[in-house]
């Protein structure tokens, strides 16, 4: 059977890799840096599931007929009342890039009494919406709850990875290798509900 086309509403080619690698072959995955005509809107909700939105219905009104999923993401920590938040992106301030953004959470947690044993409690979340034509479809949300540390730990993944430990391990997202990340992340939390969906819609 042919792959199925699906457009990654992003240019962030950390998350589109992570994506096609959990949707394997049955799918032709591109996104945002194939098509370069295509600007990124606004990102202007204070929720996840209202930026999701933003930008899928912005990429498939421009893209008729073709099935987009968004990915709007980011790190929450307790002790900072839920930031970064929606803001994980753009943490840091403009072109801090990811690097600035975990210098800035770094600094900003330092003064911060831990609330979890070595480090402070917090989750990833990711919040995927699906939309054809301009109207999003079906959004779909996963979490997964760990620790943010102090110090980081190596240097695979991108974003806060590596300041992140899920429960139940020892070492960071930048440290586990990309099969232990894509198994238990908030993104292939998500993924999981959006491939069962969307298998669904395309047989119909
Ligand atoms: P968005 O592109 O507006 O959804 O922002 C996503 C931001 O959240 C990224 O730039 C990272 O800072 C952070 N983030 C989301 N998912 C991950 C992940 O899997 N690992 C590390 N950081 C992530």
């Amino acid at each position: 059977m042919a792959a199925r086309r699906l457009f990654i509403a992003t240019g962030n080619a950390h998350k589109t890799q992570e994506i096609a690698q959990m949707l394997g072959e049955g799918w032709e995955v591109e996104d945002m840096r194939a098509h370069p005509q295509l600007e990124s809107p606004e990102e202007t909700g204070t929720t996840f599931d209202a930026n999701a939105r933003i930008k899928a219905e912005a990429a498939s009104a421009s893209l008729p007929g073709l099935w987009v999923l968004s990915d709007d993401s980011g790190l929450e920590v307790d002790a900072l009342g839920g930031q970064p938040g929606v803001y994980s992106a753009r943490f840091g301030g403009p072109g801090a890039g990811d690097a600035g953004n975990r210098d800035k959470l770094k600094q900003v947690l330092t003064d911060v009494p831990t609330d979890k044993q070595d480090g402070w409690a917090g989750r990833f979340r990711c919040c995927m919406a699906i939309a054809r034509d301009g109207k999003t479809l079906a959004v779909f949300n996963g979490a997964v709850e760990g620790r943010i540390i102090a110090k980081e730990q190596g240097a695979g993944g991108f974003g806060y990875d590596p300041l992140f430990v899920p429960d139940g391990y020892s070492d960071t997202f930048g440290v586990l290798p990309a099969e232990v990340k894509n198994a238990l992340s908030h993104r292939s939390r998500a993924l999981a509900q959006v491939i069962v969906w969307l298998e669904k819609a395309v047989s119909e």
